[in-house]
């Protein structure tokens, strides 16, 4: 009996061998797994492990006697093509490994900043757990720190460093932080705060060269014509999903490794999930390709269930949360193309949502310190719900009872 093998040991890969499990499948599941630890969570990559003095099994998923214990072939190599026809895949070992389904879990990888002297030893990214382990190490001895990229995860590395008495200066073309993701409301909250902890950050303006003195990093150049001072770098301007493997065995992608709304690709023996599928999304009518743990998880948990035997289309419902400095921000649903925005709460307070609505229907909240409105958004969102922007608007109206 060949085994369903999962290429990659992230998110949706690890998920979806514990799903099938789970589920009851009894047949034999290869994971491989091209880094060199357990598989382990990332968002603690930014967050917990990046502050604290946390060991590395902090963020392991699960110890090793639990792969054993569930029957999951934890395979070291990495995927290098896919003979469809033989329904093989072949690994950097020089090992052809039979299988029965294939599931595509590669994930992305950062993208690199192209300019002169990038690739200078302190410019540095932030996705493995070894990217994070040496930046936490570098805390002790570097003190002044350019960011590139005002994004997720560029924000919550700028703010743990300026915690750590680094001087953070953050770099980003977009007129405001999180430009892509979230509203106005919300980008100008963070930015105040950041601001208010000392970090200083400049809009409007890309990293040109980065400027270097004996091979160790001085400083970088901006487009505006000004220099910063740096001993280190941290790049973070977003990932590019890991398609090559899917795509030179002749499988479509564009933006991502094409799946249907069942998470299939083109060949009826291969799935793709996580980071790294562009999916048919029935609920947003739209191609999507996500990058959360919710999304990498949900799908994970639909290709198991199709697997054994439970087929339905994949309907998972977005959601995300980013933590920066003492403040969460939490985000449910998808909220671009919103046409109006309405606060709830109090932005002085430091606790507040931003409802968002397209024609009058509630699309998405983003919420800064408020669990509650983002626990209603999760569950009134997931079943379409919405509610009129005056009653969202209004504090003495209960959320609950819309809920009920
Ligand atoms: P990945 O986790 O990237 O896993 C893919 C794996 O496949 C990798 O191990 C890769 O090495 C491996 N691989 C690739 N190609 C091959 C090959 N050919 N052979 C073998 N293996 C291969 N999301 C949230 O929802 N909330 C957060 O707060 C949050 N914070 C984050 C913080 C950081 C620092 C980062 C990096 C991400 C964060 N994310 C967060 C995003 C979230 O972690 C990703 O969406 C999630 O990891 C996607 O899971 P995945 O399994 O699709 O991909």
């Amino acid at each position: 009996d060949a085994p369903i093998l999962i290429v990659g040991a992230g998110h949706a890969g690890f998920q979806l061998a514990v799903s099938l499990r789970q589920a009851g499948y009894e047949g034999p599941v290869g994971l491989i797994n091209d880094e060199p630890h357990l598989p382990y969570q990332r968002p603690p990559l930014s967050k917990a492990y990046l502050k604290g003095g946390g060991s590395p099994d902090s963020v392991m998923f699960r110890p090793e006697k639990f792969y054993h214990d569930q029957r999951i072939e934890l395979i070291a190599d990495r995927a290098v093509a896919i003979d469809r026809g033989a329904l093989q895949l072949v690994c950097a070992s020089g090992a052809s490994r039979p299988y029965k389904h294939l599931v595509l879990a590669t994930g992305a990888r950062n993208r690199l900043l192209d300019v002169p002297n990038a690739d200078l030893e302190d410019v540095l990214y932030l996705r493995s757990l070894d990217e994070s382990e040496k930046l936490r190490q570098l805390f002790a001895t570097r003190r002044r720190v350019v960011v590139v990229g005002a994004g997720f995860i560029g924000l919550e590395f700028a703010a743990t460093a300026r915690a750590k008495g680094l001087e953070v200066d953050v770099v980003e073309l977009a007129p405001r932080v999180m430009a892509r993701a979230v509203t106005p409301e919300i980008s100008e909250f963070f930015q105040q705060r950041h601001s208010e902890a000392g970090i200083r950050l400049h809009f409007g303006v890309q990293a040109t060269s980065i400027a270097g003195d004996g091979g160790r990093v001085s400083g970088v150049a901006l487009s505006d014509g000004r220099q910063l001072p740096a001993d280190l770098v941290v790049v973070g301007i977003g990932v590019l999903p890991n398609v090559e493997l899917a795509g030179e065995a002749g499988l479509p992608v564009a933006s991502g490794i094409i799946v249907n709304e069942h998470l299939l690709t083109a060949d009826p023996n291969i799935s793709a999930i996580g980071d790294c599928a562009l999916f048919a999304s029935e609920r947003f009518g739209a191609s999507l390709r996500l990058e959360s743990v919710q999304n990498a998880t949900d799908q994970a948990r639909c290709v198991a269930a199709r697997l054994t035997g439970h087929a339905k289309n994949y309907d998972g419902f977005p959601w995300f949360w980013s933590d920066q400095g003492p403040d969460k921000l939490q985000i449910a649903g998808l909220t671009t193309g919103y046409d109006q925005v309405v606060v709830r709460g109090d932005v002085g307070q430091g606790s507040f949502s931003a409802f968002c609505y397209k024609g009058g229907c509630l699309i998405g909240v983003e919420s800064v310190n408020r669990a509650s409105d983002h626990v209603f958004g999760r569950r009134f969102l997931a079943v379409n719900g919405s509610i009129p922007p005056e009653q969202a608007a209004d504090p003495a109206f209960d959320l609950k009872r819309a809920l009920a």
